[in-house]
């Protein structure tokens, strides 16, 4: 792709939301949950509960590019929060600030607007899934530069055998579920 990450695939057709065909591994679709008013009201739901319950001070929700903007702002809306996008590289308005990670090709860059978030404001980031760890501990560090307390990071679906994990620490994180 133009990016230099591998094709993703098709949507899914099955219920397991999970797909052939991406060098070695299942693609993991979240969209049907998207189609399913009833699943998408219910993630949101374990979402709050957890930041609620954990993180009752948090003053912002940070979303990844792209997916993290479907589930982010929904839950800062319920938590009465604002919401600031993390989007991949020349794709916002107005200076930034950036941070590169690898991927399994080259490189990436993320990027947050320089005035989006203030120093010690406390933010949790929110994506759809976590497979290497790289896109959100970038993401963490972005945070870190622009002086923000990272209270920590949510995902839907974690991929537990990359061990995405030891690689966001010492940044936690919560996901709904587990493959
Ligand atoms: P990582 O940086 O943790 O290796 O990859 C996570 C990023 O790639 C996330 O932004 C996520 O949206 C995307 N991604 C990688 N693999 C999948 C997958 O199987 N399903 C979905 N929905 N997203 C994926």
């Amino acid at each position: 792709s133009r990016s230099g990450r591998r094709s993703l695939g098709r949507p899914s057709t099955t219920s397991s939301g999970a797909c052939p065909g991406i060098a070695g591994r299942s693609y993991r679709d979240i969209c049907p949950i998207l189609k399913d008013p009833g699943a998408l009201t219910a993630v949101i739901d374990l979402f709050e509960e957890h930041v609620r319950q954990t993180h009752p001070q948090v003053e912002l929700i940070v979303g990844l590019d792209a997916r993290g903007f479907l589930f982010g702002p929904l839950l800062a809306q319920r938590l009465g929060v604002g919401f600031v996008l993390v989007r991949k590289k020349g794709k916002l308005p107005g200076p930034t600030v950036s941070v590169a990670y690898k991927l399994e090709y080259g490189e990436a860059e993320v990027e947050v607007q320089e005035d989006a978030v203030a120093p010690g404001e406390k933010v949790l980031l929110i994506d759809d899934l976590l497979a290497t760890g790289g896109t959100l501990c970038a993401a963490c560090e972005l945070m870190k530069k622009q002086n923000a307390e990272v209270m920590g990071c949510m995902v839907i679906i974690e991929l537990k055998e990359l061990n995405g994990v030891e690689k966001l620490k010492p940044n936690t994180l919560f996901s709904l579920v587990q493959y």
